[in-house]
């Protein structure tokens, strides 16, 4: 792991220069981001006051839609962080495709009800074998549906501690949550705590949380929660 992870940082730094660890934050902060006593302020699910574009790292994912790839803050290190990490943990797998974010000043989307205040990415799941579709989102069926992979990707997003919720069709959350337990990956209370329940109040108040959204069997959708913790349709 050590290895392979210093080739990657190697390879990532020399084509695209020191953008690891702590120059990372500098990078991004470079996008604008004041108000940093607060750290709150621009946080909406409505527009996108400071947003950042997404950089480009092709060793990391793809963006499919380069100009609504905009996110807050907390979006763009959500996805940065967690691609790089699945780099490390999955050198095999292809980089992830990332559909819509927000436009640059966020507010309404085609073709979404959310997505307005750069705290909403749409990210593709794994297929079988660890591969994306680079151009766009692929419906999938149990046999199409890498369990092991799509749970890495889960479980990276949740560790940022910067996750509100992910939806994702009901079919793919029994069988995650099947797999996990099945595994011993988690008991039967963390897999209830993570895949709560339909309707449920958890599902509704807990955060870090996957919850069934239709139309959600091709990808995540990832909402990120404010910078300071809390649920931006809470505020
Ligand atoms: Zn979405």
């Amino acid at each position: 792991m050590t290895i392979a992870l210093t080739l990657v940082l190697s390879a990532f730094a020399a084509e695209y220069g020191p953008l690891v660890e702590g120059t990372e934050g500098d990078e991004i902060a470079a996008g604008g981001h004041g108000q940093a006593d607060t750290g709150v302020v621009g946080c909406s699910d409505q527009y996108l006051g400071e947003g950042i574009d997404l950089p480009e790292l092709p060793l990391f994912y793809y963006r499919a839609q380069p100009s609504h790839s905009w996110g807050s803050r907390e979006m763009v290190e959500v996805i940065v962080d967690t691609s790089r990490h699945l780099r490390w943990l999955m050198p095999e797998a292809d980089p992830l495709t990332i559909g819509d974010i927000s436009s640059e000043r966020g507010g309404f989307l085609s073709g979404h009800k959310s997505h307005r205040g750069g705290i909403d990415a749409d990210i593709g799941i794994y297929m079988a074998g660890g591969k994306q579709d680079p151009r766009g989102f692929t419906a999938l069926g149990p046999g199409t549906f890498d369990l092991e992979r799509n749970w890495m990707l889960i479980s990276t997003l949740l560790d940022t501690g910067k996750i509100d919720m992910i939806l994702l069709d009901r079919g793919h959350i029994e069988r995650l949550r099947a797999y996990t337990v099945r595994a011993g990956l988690l008991t039967d209370d963390e897999a209830e705590h993570v895949f709560p329940s339909e309707g449920s109040r958890a599902s509704w108040e807990n955060v870090g949380i996957v919850r069934h959204a239709p139309n959600h069997a091709d990808h995540l959708h990832v909402r990120v929660l404010c910078a300071d913790g809390s649920k931006a349709d809470a505020r």
